[in-house]
């Protein structure tokens, strides 16, 4: 877990769509001469389905689905919950693939170097490394970034035709925006829900209650999927 953004509700939702109406205007066509221009070839290390190499795996509304159907044990919330109301209970944007306690912190469905859902496995899991976000630069620039761990994995100077090339930029457009779109409706949906229950951020009672987490105690996280709430208790490893 780590500490929550303290900028208000309206001003996140504002500043998220300002970025999602960023990546509408991107042009495919450019994304996609990078991804030639790189030449990226997967070497199936399987580095990226550790926690070691990439933290953890979000997942979006219809990952959820799909890995509920497989295993539901393979869910976790995911970490840094984003709110935490006056009465000690975190609220986070979703569920992230639960890790094995191997020493690199291998994906559930990780086994024997190969992923055990291949055909059916997550969105983000389709698209990497490739991604289409921006972020800050060492002197605080904020520039698009393309691609995840250059020159820490795989092989480059592949050749990569152009309908693949668009194909891929398409499918890593299409899963930014649908990140975009979930954590939106996430921020909407608390906005609403804690207006109704009259609750309220206290990032005192986020710290204590962390604290306490970080030394065994149990806490409670509701989890956002699908315009509503799942509940968990959860303790620490
Ligand atoms: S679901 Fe499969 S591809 Fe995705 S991180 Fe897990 S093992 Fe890797
Ligand atoms: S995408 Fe990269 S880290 Fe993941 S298996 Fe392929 S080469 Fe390894």
């Amino acid at each position: 877990m780590s500490p929550v953004s303290l900028t208000p509700i309206p001003l996140r939702i504002a500043a998220l769509t300002r970025e999602r109406n960023r990546l509408f205007e991107y042009p495919v066509e450019r994304l996609a001469g990078i991804i030639r221009e790189i030449g990226f070839a997967c070497t199936s290390c399987a580095k990226c389905c550790t926690r070691e190499f990439n933290g953890h795996v979000f997942l979006l509304d219809r990952d959820v689905t799909a890995v509920k159907a497989i295993d539901p044990s393979a869910l976790e919330p995911a970490p840094a919950p984003e709110f935490c109301d006056q009465h000690g209970t975190f609220y986070v944007s979703g569920y992230a693939l639960r890790t094995k306690e191997d020493d690199a912190g291998s994906c559930w469905f990780l086994i024997n170097g190969r992923c055990r859902i291949y055909d059916h496995r997550c969105a983000i899991c389709r698209v990497y490394p490739y991604m289409l976000h921006r972020e800050p630069d060492e002197h605080g620039n904020v520039d698009w970034r393309q691609f995840s761990g250059l020159d820490r994995h795989g092989k480059y100077g592949v050749t990569t035709g152009e309908d693949e090339s668009i194909s891929l930029a398409r499918e890593t457009k299409e899963y930014e925006n649908a990140f975009l779109t979930q954590e939106i409706q996430f921020l909407e949906f608390m906005q609403d829900y804690f207006a109704r229950h009259r609750l309220r951020h206290v990032q005192k009672v986020y710290d204590d209650r962390l604290r306490g987490f970080l030394k065994g105690d149990e806490i409670t996280v509701r989890v956002y999927i699908n315009g509503r709430l799942e509940e968990h208790r959860i303790q620490d490893h």
